[in-house]
């Protein structure tokens, strides 16, 4: 028989959301009048701009005429799309060359771990998005061993908590390592400024690591001094990948579509450019992203486009607002709750001082009905915490403040 994959054999059971989603079952089936609202997920529920729908649906009706039809298309993406996000997004930072189209951030994520491999160690932010260390010990660079409840030793947690503002401390990363980092942060929603990625930009060419630069909420940034993308940053271009999506800005969750900046001056240790084993990995094992959610991700940057996509990140923010005041009602205070919302990102995070995550989570699923992440989930370092999204309908975001203010704590 064939062995089976380590580390996949080492991978810890997935189980945040699966739990979320058993303890939510389990409430709804013993409680069937209560009716549950859901401030738990990170997927996005408003409808698609109609703008950029029916470009895709022209497309598509395209494909059945002669003239209209095409087969597969460039692997790295469409030309034009190319252009058009290097000329809109990076104006004068990263060209087309460099810009790769992918099928979504998280794929992207995926496959880069299959660039550099099982050797590579690797550093994350704690709290994080739970796929840099998940893919990470898929293809064995987060170490040979199961996590044993201190984490994976090939993995150096970086904890990011509001005594150091959420920006982690350096100086413990090893140099060459792989350094996965998100801004604006999901789950905490810090977003990273200028210096603070100054700093990060200098340690990793002073170094030699690599940055993963998560930019999946980069819309979100509404404060004009936060640079939206680590190109802005000198130095950037010799130590980083940016990684990001049409997902969270133009609701294209369902539909996929990111991209990531591969810029031509990054190079391994042998100097080979990065960027060419990345056209290679592309070519290789990806087949290009859809040329009708391509179609939509061109229209997405046109003026129409751009205002659409705006209007929906702000439909949000203004969510998380509403949520943030909820959390800083007179019941909240008294307990000594601690609240994070920077307005640059579509999470509220919380701080219930005392308690675990997951006693929280069930308090508010039992008071008030309301679905949301204990923070612990997350890592270590989101213990005591709670991750309320601001992706929902507005009826229901209000509904959930509303019960949110009863809460007795
Ligand atoms: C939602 C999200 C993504 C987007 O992933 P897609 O595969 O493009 O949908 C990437 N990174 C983070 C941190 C996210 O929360």
């Amino acid at each position: 028989m064939i062995e089976r994959n380590t580390g996949l054999a080492n991978l810890t059971a997935g189980y945040l959301f699966p739990e979320i989603a058993r303890r939510r079952r389990e409430y709804a089936a013993a409680h069937p009048e209560a009716k549950i609202i859901s401030l738990g997920i990170g997927n996005t529920t408003e409808p698609l701009s109609k703008h950029i729908a029916k470009a895709m649906s022209d497309y598509a009706l395209g494909l059945a005429t002669k003239e209209g039809y095409s087969g597969y298309g460039d692997e790295q993406g469409s030309a034009p799309l190319r252009q058009k996000i290097a000329d809109v997004f990076y104006k004068g930072m990263a060209d087309a060359s460099e810009v790769f189209i992918s099928d979504g951030a998280k794929c992207d994520i995926a496959r880069i771990q299959t660039l550099f491999g099982g050797k590579t160690k690797i550093a994350v932010q704690d709290p994080a998005y739970p796929v840099y260390v998940d893919g990470s010990v898929v293809t064995g660079a987060a170490g040979s061993a199961k996590d044993d409840g201190t984490g994976y030793k090939g993995v150096t947690y970086l904890p990011c908590t509001p005594e150091n503002h959420f920006f982690p401390d350096l100086s413990k990363i090893q140099p060459n390592t792989l350094i996965y980092f998100c801004s604006p942060n999901n789950p905490t929603g810090a977003t990273a400024t200028r210096d603070e990625l100054k700093t990060l930009v200098d340690f990793a060419n002073k170094n030699g690591c690599i940055i993963i630069y998560d930019a999946a909420y980069f819309a979100f940034i509404r404060d004009p001094s936060l640079p939206k993308t680590i190109f802005e940053i000198e130095g950037a271009r010799t130590c980083a990948i940016e990684v990001n999506s049409f997902s969270k800005p133009a609701g294209f969750t369902g539909v996929r579509l990111g991209w990531s900046i591969v810029p031509n001056d990054l190079k391994f240790a042998d100097g080979t450019p990065v960027n060419k084993d990345w056209n290679r990995i592309m070519t290789t094992l990806f087949n290009g992203a859809s040329n009708v959610a391509q179609a939509g991700g061109l229209a997405a940057l046109d003026e129409q486009g751009l205002k659409d996509m705006k209007e929906s990140v702000d439909y949000y923010l203004e969510n998380g607002r509403l949520i943030k005041q909820a959390l800083e009602g007179e019941n909240f205070k008294k307990a000594g709750v601690e609240v994070f919302f920077t307005g640059n990102g579509p999470y509220v995070w919380t701080k219930f001082p005392g308690k675990k995550s997951w006693d929280v989570f069930d308090l508010i699923l039992d008071k008030c009905h309301v679905v949301t992440t204990p923070g612990s989930g997350f890592g270590p370092a989101g213990e005591s915490f709670i991750r309320f999204s601001s992706f929902g309908h507005r009826e229901d975001i209000e509904e959930a403040c509303k019960r949110l203010s009863k809460l007795a704590l």
